[in-house]
């Protein structure tokens, strides 16, 4: 028998989204899973459900959830998104598609409902058991210990085990601990803004006052609003806006500022948000943090996966799908090893530069939603695209299809955006209409640049 096949018991760290995710794989692999998470039993006991209300999940995500035989249950919760609805200052709606077709959808769905989704059907395994208010304060890897306080009781307790999974989100104690050895390293990178969460009630007969199947945005340049529908005929709006300067946290201290501010920037949003200030006092601020470390792991002893090895921002709505990603690859690697260690490196090499390349992205796209999606010239060159993807399938290809239509590594999906972006560019130039785009020349460029880019890599 090799190593990993032998090892019986294993602990993960934190049941969030990827921790309960990843307890399914390893139950299905035949492990016996302990999960040690620090928040009281969200399915027991009224909590916040953490960070975002909904979130979107694409096709990364739904490959996971498809793995391991949850991905029909999941969709039939969530509402798809099939582009975006942007909302001018007064009041306008422009919309534009995310991908070629109605086809290319994301998906909002309840972050607490898939949480306690993946959570009961990881423990139906009968192999998964989840203690709660149990937080790890501290590990020791060569001998295999976590430190554990019991938030009820606030007494300390050693537990024992061969490997350990740090799935703990992006302030991870396993990562903490992780980087005092040598050679390890982390950083972090602190957003300058904010958000804040703030709901539009359903309608009557729980009717949607907006349209359902968009992700709506109102970009204004240094902040924005953005709104997700949730199942019950509600939207949640996250405000996002600096922490301090003229426009920003700092700068709306009363009711009156926070409302006059949303009747000058959103007013067709303040229309349809009756719980506008009491929301904006009552719910806490969010912070948003990039994560890079490397390694993440120690030998065959401890690895860390989703937020904990990589939070990113959370603008191109990877954050999730990313980490799910993670436990796909964790299972291939898992399955051409018979050392802990060896499947780590390699999980660690497959995945490093990717993780790299979607934080990267995900700050950009911060500029890109925030700011561009106003710009006449931006919705111009996202017209063009879309016709270049239904004009060449399989030939053009752009950044947002590969991150979110396609499970193609992110890195590659970085290089080949910005060469398909180049292109999209260059035809605009001069041009008015998408309609006129000149094609002939279009074949040309994506023949030139694009095809040999992608058939080397
Ligand atoms: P978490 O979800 O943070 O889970 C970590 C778990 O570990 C928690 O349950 C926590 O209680 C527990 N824990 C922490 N410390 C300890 C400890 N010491 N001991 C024991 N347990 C511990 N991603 C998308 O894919 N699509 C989106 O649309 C999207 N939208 C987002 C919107 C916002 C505003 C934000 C902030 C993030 C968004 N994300 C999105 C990112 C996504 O939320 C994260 O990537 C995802 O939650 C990561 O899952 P995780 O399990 O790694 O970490």
């Amino acid at each position: 028998m090799h190593e990993i096949d032998q090892t019986g018991r294993v602990t993960v760290v934190g049941a969030g989204l990827v921790g309960s995710l990843l307890a399914m794989y390893l139950a299905k692999r035949g492990f016996q899973v302990d999960v040690l998470e620090r928040r009281p039993d969200m399915r027991r006991e009224e909590i916040g459900a953490g960070r975002s209300i909904n979130l979107a999940i694409s096709t990364r995500g739904l490959h996971a959830l498809r793995q391991v035989g949850l991905e029909e249950e999941a969709l039939r919760h969530a509402i798809p998104m099939r582009g975006r609805m942007i909302h001018s200052p007064s009041g306008e709606l422009a919309y534009q598609a995310y991908g070629k077709d109605e086809s290319q959808a994301i998906n909002s769905l309840s972050r607490a409902w898939l949480n306690k989704f993946l959570m009961s059907r990881a423990e139906a395994t009968g192999r998964v058991r989840i203690e709660f208010k149990q937080r790890v304060q501290h590990a020791d890897f060569q001998k295999g210990v976590l430190e554990v306080v019991d938030e009820s009781s606030g007494s300390t307790r050693e537990v024992r085990t061969p490997v350990m999974f740090g799935t703990d989100g992006s302030g991870s104690a396993v990562r903490r601990e992780l980087t005092l050895l040598p050679g390890h390293g982390s950083a972090q990178e602190q957003l300058s803004h904010g958000y804040k969460e703030l709901t539009i009630h359903a309608g009557p007969g729980g009717a949607f006052q907006m349209e359902k199947h968009a992700l709506h945005i109102w970009p204004r340049g240094s902040y924005m609003l953005i709104a997700l529908p949730n199942e019950d005929g509600s939207f949640t709006c996250t405000l996002f806006l600096p922490f301090q300067g003229p426009v920003s946290f700092e700068s709306l201290q009363t009711p009156a500022q926070v409302k006059a501010f949303f009747e000058q920037q959103f007013p067709d949003a303040l229309a349809l948000i009756p719980d506008l200030v009491h929301d904006f006092f009552q719910n806490p601020t969010g912070t948003m943090v990039t994560v890079k470390s490397a390694p993440w792991h120690v030998d065959g002893k401890a690895l860390l996966l989703g937020d904990a090895a990589h939070a990113i921002v959370p603008f191109f709505g990877q954050g999730m799908n990313c980490g799910f990603e993670d436990c796909v690859v964790l299972e291939e690697c898992l399955g051409r090893h018979t050392r802990w260690q060896d499947a780590f490196e390699e999980l660690f090499r497959l995945r490093k530069a990717n993780a790299d390349a979607i934080a990267d992205m995900a700050v950009e796209n911060f500029v890109e939603m925030r700011d561009k999606t106003a710009d006449p010239r931006f919705l111009l060159e996202k017209a063009v695209e879309k016709v270049l993807l239904n004009a060449f399938p399989g030939q053009f290809l752009s950044r947002y299809t590969l991150v979110s239509f396609s499970r193609v590594p992110y890195r590659l999906a970085y290089e080949v955006g910005a060469i398909a972006g180049g292109i999209v560019a260059e035809l605009c130039a001069g041009l008015t209409r998408a309609e006129d785009v000149d094609l002939q020349r279009a074949r040309t460029l994506i023949h030139e640049r694009l095809v040999p880019f992608v058939k080397e890599h």
